[in-house]
């Protein structure tokens, strides 16, 4: 089974192709950011530590977010593959991860960068399922309610104009270059990230389907 990483910029649809896509494998879906707000839902010294950073859109430091990560790698069902969305964001968390975990394929999404703040602006999510819904291309079916649960959308806190402008500032500067970095290791296929969830699945398919380069 695959160990896929995730790679791409905020609202960029990671989050929205990433369970869909585990189920498919039959691997679970891994999201860094997830496990975050859970900590943080849990008010547990970890969470209380990470919330003052994401809330301001910032990078939570490294040593936290390993040991979340670890936690979850060291589950049972993440032993044979996962999707891995969220992680990671900077040179020294590809080399953690490296060092961790063998992984098989890093998908980069990529998309302009207005159409990633108006999918941010737009987003909405569901605290019960963590379900994400988008209002003008993914809009929930009764206004403001989750389709699965019916528990009222949120519009995450770091999805404010100020923590968007930072978190994307923050992928430009530390997460970009890891494109080099996978290219280089010959780990990296592309994808187009514009259109609808369902076109942007089938291209997700097809590169994974792409003999490695
Ligand atoms: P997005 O990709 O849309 O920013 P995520 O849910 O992946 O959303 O992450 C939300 C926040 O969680 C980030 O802005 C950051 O503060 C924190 N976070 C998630 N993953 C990491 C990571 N690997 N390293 C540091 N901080 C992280």
């Amino acid at each position: 089974m695959p160990r896929i990483v995730l790679l791409g910029p905020p609202g960029v649809g990671k989050g929205t192709q990433a369970g869909p896509l585990a189920k498919t494998l039959g691997v679970p879906h891994l999201s860094t950011g997830e496990l975050l707000r859970a900590a943080v839902a849990g008010g547990t010294p970890l969470g209380r530590e990470a919330d003052v950073y994401m809330r301001a859109g910032r990078l939570v430091p490294d040593e936290l977010v390993l040991h979340i990560l670890t936690e979850r790698l060291e589950e049972p069902d993440a032993r044979p593959g996962f999707v891995l969305d969220g992680y990671p964001r900077n040179r020294s968390q590809a080399e953690t991860l490296a060092r961790l975990v063998p992984v098989d394929i890093v998908l980069f999404f990529e998309l302009p960068e207005h159409a990633l703040i108006e999918r941010l602006t737009l987003r909405r999510s569901c605290p019960t399922c963590g379900r994400l819904y988008n209002l003008a291309t993914l809009p929930p079916k009764v206004p403001g309610r989750c389709d699965e649960d019916g528990s009222p959308l949120l519009q995450r806190s770091d999805d404010a104009p100020e923590a968007v402008r930072t978190r994307l500032r923050t992928y430009r500067e530390q997460t970009e270059p890891l494109l080099e970095f996978y290219r280089s290791t010959g780990q990296l296929r592309s994808i187009d990230a514009s259109g609808t969830t369902t076109e942007v699945g089938h291209r997700l398919r097809e590169a994974l389907d792409r003999p490695n380069p």
